[in-house]
């Protein structure tokens, strides 16, 4: 057994409980929505959701894959809930966001991943809520013929998809996955429609080098993805895979001044960053710029 490390005095995060983070829990549960922010067990949740920044994750709570770092349930998801892209788009609404992440399990029981069911987020996120942009954080369509296509065509404005770690530690940390799957997922994105950003992340406390971290920028780059997030790794329970170390704060600092000689648009590298931390304030700062 792993000794479990302690947390470093830089990991610290506001108690939830402000009156705008209680309205947005309300319209969460109004409208019968899961959230990856509870589900994951987000640090940031009070900070988040005090501002009403709170991430859905659609197609049900259980998911088909089993990624060592996560806390999503694996297990066999129930069908998909055909009036789950009204919610959204109702709770969307609600909260009047200007920037909306939508997440979502691994489907690999349904034939297109899930692929229609975004898309179908999108068209009624669209239809209620014109103003907002919308940001889409997706499985990787493994072996899902069409799916990646089908789901840029309805034009999100932002793509992502979390590469998570370093090509390496894909057999331990994330088995179900293939890492130049992931990287040609971002760049097809591309290819179908250039005026969609696309982004990406990392966890960093895994294990991996400074290096291979560095290459994993390179690789992004190479496929024209414009985004960056990387944040501290949490282990979520002793069963999930050990935090390796704390990187510092300097140190993550360090990859986001690296990240933007590189060429990415928007970077955001702290222990505290997940991919839809500060999403919507970084993006509509770059769409106003
Ligand atoms: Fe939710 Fe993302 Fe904020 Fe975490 S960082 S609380 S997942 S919106
Ligand atoms: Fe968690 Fe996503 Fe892996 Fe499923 S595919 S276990 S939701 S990280």
């Amino acid at each position: 057994d792993t000794p479990v490390l302690r947390k470093p005095k830089w990991i610290r995060v506001k108690a939830p409980g402000s009156p705008v983070y209680t309205e947005t829990k309300k319209i969460v549960r109004d409208h019968g929505l899961v959230t990856v922010c509870e589900e994951a067990g987000c640090p940031n949740i009070g900070e988040c959701w005090s501002k009403k920044h709170a991430t859905m994750m659609i197609m049900g709570e259980a998911c088909t894959r089993a990624c060592a770092f996560c806390n999503v349930a694996t297990g066999l998801p129930k069908p998909l809930d055909p009036e789950e892209p009204e919610n959204v788009a109702r709770a969307v609404e609600k909260l009047g966001l200007k920037h909306v992440v939508i997440t979502s399990v691994d489907r690999d029981d349904l034939a297109d991943g899930g692929a229609q069911h975004f898309v179908d987020v999108i068209g009624a996120i669209r239809a209620r809520a014109p103003g907002t942009t919308i940001e889409i954080l997706t499985p990787d369509f493994l072996r899902k013929e069409g799916a990646i296509e089908k789901v840029a065509e309805a034009k999100p404005d932002v793509f992502n998809h979390n590469l998570e770690t370093v090509p390496r530690l894909y057999p331990s940390i994330r088995p179900g996955a293939r890492y130049f799957h992931s990287l040609r997922l971002l760049q097809r994105v591309k290819e179908v429609d250039p005026t969609i950003f696309t982004k990406s992340g990392l966890m960093a406390g895994l294990g991996e080098s400074r290096e291979e971290i560095l290459q994993v920028m390179d690789d992004m780059r190479s496929a024209d993805i414009d985004f960056l997030t990387i944040g501290q790794y949490l282990q979520p329970t002793r069963k999930h895979a050990a935090v390796d170390r704390f990187v510092t704060p300097e140190e993550f600092a360090s990859y986001e001044r690296i990240a933007r000689t590189k060429g990415f648009l928007l970077v955001s590298s702290s222990p505290l960053t997940r991919s839809s931390y500060h999403a919507d304030e970084d993006f509509v700062r770059l769409r106003e710029a």
